[in-house]
């Protein structure tokens, strides 16, 4: 049976070889042309079985259609044959595989990532809607990437979606509804607006690495998506735990991180009763910080600064080796900048461009005494500048945490 046999199908023209992913409806096969080029295309196979009372002729009229669509972050549709089980689909083939596997392999994507991605997506959906022209399916899995290095987002997987009905006749829901508009997973009427939801849960993915009402069941997912209540970061539950578990440090730095993304959210709710519980929320996690922050840095102080006879020793070792010498040098200049109270952005560099030196020079060290002290004297570096880190980013986090609770204050009070 084609389309999700051992052996792929066989098809006039092309040499199909491995499966590259299973979806809702069909099999996608990598695949080669016959003739001259050995072109590579992708060969969806489509079985007719799951296409709902729509007939397929109006499909085929469909597929003629999306052939003469052609923009850069959509996937081209090459060409289309049928026999009596399946319809084939040949595309253009995207080797960086899908949005999916890309954001599971890094976790999440750094903001510059999603944001390159988000104008991608925005301007294929643009252009399908100026053609009257629904997704109803988006999700990361019908995303695809063009290459692996320095990809180029490809929607993929759409204008199928009104032919094949998201209910099958058993009611049971094919696709994800993790990322439905609920209307349309309610069965209610919907339109081309569900693609807009899906894209605020398919970047909100990219961002934290799980959708955000990752749910069991349809009835917690229900649940969630009803509830007004602000979607909890990872990161606040963590710091909770940390801050329970007594690791002071750990909670502080992941309280400062919930403050980044809490403050921008007071920013823009528009809604006075959400905004008034982020703002209470925000000024909680500024007063836990603030408390944690004195308590961690009394301790560190009295760590950092203790008499440190092995980094003397190493120094020692060091004075045949001009080039481990200037940097333990270094090393020193920016404990010394610390110490002085001088926490900013120039000591930081300064810790890691000497880390860079000592792990190049560690890496050509021989086995011996030497090397132990210089690798217990890299960590406490790594260890001191991650702290500094630290240090720079709660301040940051704070002072924009109080700019923005004080914000709404003064705004009502030039009301009055
Ligand atoms: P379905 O309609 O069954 O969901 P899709 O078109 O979404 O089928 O394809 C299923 C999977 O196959 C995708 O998630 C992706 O991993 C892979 N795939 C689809 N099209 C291509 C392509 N053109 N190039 C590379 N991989 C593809
Ligand atoms: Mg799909």
């Amino acid at each position: 049976m084609a389309g999700s046999g051992w052996a792929p199908p066989r098809l006039d023209g092309f040499i199909l070889t491995e499966r590259l992913g299973t979806g809702t409806y069909a099999t996608v096969y990598k695949a080669y042309r016959k003739r001259d080029t050995r072109e590579v295309v992708a060969i969806k196979c489509v079985s007719k079985r799951s296409l709902n009372r729509a007939s397929v002729e109006n499909l085929l009229t469909e597929i003629e259609i999306l052939k003469t669509i052609r923009h850069p972050h959509i996937v081209e549709l090459k060409d289309f044959q049928w026999d009596s089980d399946h319809i084939y689909l040949i595309m253009e083939f995207c080797a960086g595989g899908d949005l999916s596997r890309f954001i599971r392999m890094r976790r999440i994507l750094p903001e510059k990532v999603a944001r390159v991605f988000l104008q991608q997506l925005a301007c294929a959906l643009k252009f399908l809607h100026d053609h009257n022209i629904s997704h109803l399916d988006l999700k990361p899995q019908n995303i695809l990437l063009s290459t692996p290095e320095n990809p180029q987002l490809k929607l993929a997987d759409f204008g199928f979606a009104q032919y094949m009905s998201p209910w099958d006749e058993k009611h049971v829901l094919r696709g994800s509804p993790l990322y439905m508009a609920p209307e349309m997973v309610c069965r209610q009427q919907y339109d081309a607006r569900v693609d807009l939801w899906s894209v605020g849960v398919i970047l909100y993915e990219a961002l934290f690495g799980r959708p955000p009402f990752a749910s069991r069941s349809f009835a917690e997912l229900e649940e969630k998506i009803r509830s007004d209540r602000a979607v909890e970061t990872d990161l606040v539950v963590e710091a909770v735990k940390k801050d329970q578990e007594g690791d002071a440090s750990a909670a502080l730095s992941l309280y400062c991180k919930a403050l980044e993304y809490f403050v921008p959210a007071l920013h823009y709710e528009s809604d006075a009763r959400r905004k008034e519980a982020i703002r209470a929320k925000v000024g909680q996690y500024i007063s836990r910080a603030e408390e944690l922050k004195a308590l961690v840095t009394s301790s560190s102080k009295k760590l950092l600064q203790r008499e440190n006879p092995a980094r003397e020793l190493l120094k020692e070792m060091a004075k045949d080796k001009p080039r481990l010498c200037a940097a333990l040098e270094m090393a020193s200049a920016a404990i010394a900048k610390e110490e002085e109270g001088k926490d900013d952005g120039d000591t930081l560099e300064l810790y890691q461009r000497s880390l860079g030196e000592l792990l190049l020079l560690l890496a050509a060290e021989p086995a011996g005494r030497r090397r132990e002290l210089l690798h217990a004297e890299i960590q406490t570096l790594m260890s001191r500048a991650e702290y500094l880190k630290d240090q720079m980013k709660m301040r940051e986090a704070q002072s924009m945490g109080k700019e923005a609770l004080a914000e709404p204050v003064r705004s009502a009070c030039t009301l009055q």
